[in-house]
């Protein structure tokens, strides 16, 4: 009976694959943490108590069938375990390494909640797939029958991927465009390396390609080509831009005050072997140099941690909360705390000292009385100002995205208050009949793993959409 190679979760304790020490981690930009060997991952996935409601499932965006593919992990059935695992999710093995679990499926595991440590579903998740590229389980993607309907995906992150392989698949003819010269969008230039190794997404990549869904790179929509030809060249649009509008300090111009998205680039390109005329002058790498990042979500985390790689002579964290209320991970607190990262709670920046910047002006704070939302204000604590001092410092404040109607001279292109596209929350159907939208331009800078929901979601609908308009040209 399936059973009996399940439930040990009160025998077998909750192990993680092991992680590289701090010491030998921060010398390279490799992942952190190791692969399961087979019967590690069986043990582990043999914890589950396959739950009859499973709030894993529930809490995970893309409803995976986690019971099903634990239980096949621990019975040896990996072949198996991986065909339902990629049939609810496009991309397992990225979602395995970068999905924040702790507030997701594994957050919500009953066994955490009984107090014997959550079943391990992102690392299980990430070594099926894993295993099934090694052993050449992952089939190319080939349609049954060609279809003449096309789609233009703008955007080749997550979000516009998951779309892409959803509609060729289907026989649609799809081709993706992007501004930059790789795909995958933050996958690529935004994540760094040690949480996801850039050959993992270019894998994804070539199976796209492979699969035949056409990549038109270094394309900026809206300046080298325009939404108008786009949506005359396709039966169907999405658009997948995701956000890239960096949240600004004020006076905060001086040299040596750079974004978070171009320090991570710079180094991703770096990583790649690119020419980066930035990082190589030193104004975008930071060997030797005392580094100050502000922000508390993960982008700062992946900032700091990469400085921290890079050689910097000493790395800290500005954020005006505390550590309980900051919105990062604390995995990845815990991560770069471990790697030499000093975090300077209740503190905020104030102004900047030096035309090329020597340090930062902060302010410290308490935590006030809770607001509406049950979240504590920070407050000023007067006379308490000092200077951090700075070779470079890095603003992760958070994105928003950009006026997308205004760039590309889309009127009928409905937006929110926010700036993002209004779309259908099912179908991601926008204003604009034919045009959907998906990932982090409909919700504000999210995950991936919603990134991928949309996309998929977006795909199912224009099937629909290209099924219906067929029919009606048939008439
Ligand atoms: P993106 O991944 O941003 O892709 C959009 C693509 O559109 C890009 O390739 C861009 O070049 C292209 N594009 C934009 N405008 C144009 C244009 N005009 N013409 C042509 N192409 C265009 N999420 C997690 O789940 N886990 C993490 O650990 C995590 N870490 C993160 C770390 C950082 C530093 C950042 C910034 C984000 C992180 N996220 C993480 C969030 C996650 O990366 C995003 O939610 C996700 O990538 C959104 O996917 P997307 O497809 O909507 O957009
Ligand atoms: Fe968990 Fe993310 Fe995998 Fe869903 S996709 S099971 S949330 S790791
Ligand atoms: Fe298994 Fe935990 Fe999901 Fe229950 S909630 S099915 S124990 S992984």
């Amino acid at each position: 009976m399936a059973g009996q190679k399940m439930l040990k979760f009160t025998k077998v304790e909750r192990d993680m694959p092991e992680k590289r020490p701090p010491n030998l981690r921060k010398e390279d930009f490799g992942e952190i943490y190791a692969e399961y060997a087979r019967d590690k991952a069986a043990e582990q996935a043999s914890r589950c108590s396959q739950c009859g409601v499973p709030y894993c499932q529930t809490h995970c965006p893309l409803h995976n069938n986690i019971p099903d593919w634990l239980r096949l992990t621990a019975e040896g059935r990996l072949e198996e375990a991986y065909e339902i695992s990629q049939a609810t999710n496009t991309f397992p093995e990225i979602c395995g390494r970068i999905c924040p679990q702790d507030r997701l499926c594994e957050g919500n595991c009953v066994i955490e909640q009984s107090g014997h440590g959550t079943v391990t579903i992102g690392s299980v998740e990430k070594y099926i797939t894993d295993t099934a590229f090694e052993e050449g389980w992952v089939k190319p993607i080939r349609p049954h029958a060609e279809r003449s309907e096309s789609v233009g995906v703008i955007g080749a992150g997550p979000g516009g991927l998951a779309a892409a392989d959803m509609l060729r698949r289907q026989g649609v003819q799809v081709t993706v465009y992007d501004r930059y010269d790789r795909g995958g969008g933050l996958l690529t230039y935004g994540i760094p390396g040690f949480k996801l190794e850039k050959d993992i997404v270019m894998q994804r990549m070539a199976q796209l390609e492979d699969g035949g869904v056409q990549f038109v790179l270094n394309c900026n929509v809206g300046e080298d080509l325009s939404f108008d030809a786009i949506r005359g060249k396709h039966d169907a649009v999405l658009i997948a831009t995701g956000v890239y509008k960096t949240r600004d300090l004020p006076e905060s111009g001086a040299e040596g005050i750079v974004d978070a998205i171009d320090y991570l680039t710079a180094s991703n390109r770096k990583s790649f072997g690119d020419d980066v005329p930035e990082f190589d002058s030193g104004e975008l790498n930071a060997e030797g140099k005392r580094i100050v990042v502000i922000g508390g979500g993960d982008t700062a985390m992946d900032c700091v941690r990469t400085a921290v790689r890079q050689g910097a002579e000493s790395v800290k964290c500005l954020y005006r909360r505390d550590r309980a209320n900051m919105p990062g991970s604390q995995r990845e607190v815990q991560n770069a705390e471990e790697e030499g990262v000093e975090f300077v709670w209740l503190s905020a920046p104030n102004g900047f000292e030096g035309d090329a910047v020597t340090g930062v002006k902060v302010q410290k704070m308490r935590l006030g009385a809770p607001d509406a939302t049950g979240r504590q204000a920070p407050e000023l604590i007067e006379g308490s100002d000092y200077v951090e001092g700075a070779d470079i410092v890095i603003k992760a404040l958070g994105f928003e995205p950009e006026d997308l109607p205004k760039l590309w001279g889309v009127d009928g292109l409905e937006v929110t208050r926010w700036g993002t596209v209004k779309a259908d929350f099912n179908t991601g159907a926008t204003s604009l009949q034919g045009v959907y939208a998906a990932g982090d331009i409909v919700r504000g800078a999210s995950l991936v793993v919603w990134a991928i929901r949309d996309g998929r979601d977006a795909a199912t609908a224009m099937l629909e959409y290209l099924g219906q308009a067929a029919n009606v040209a048939a008439e």
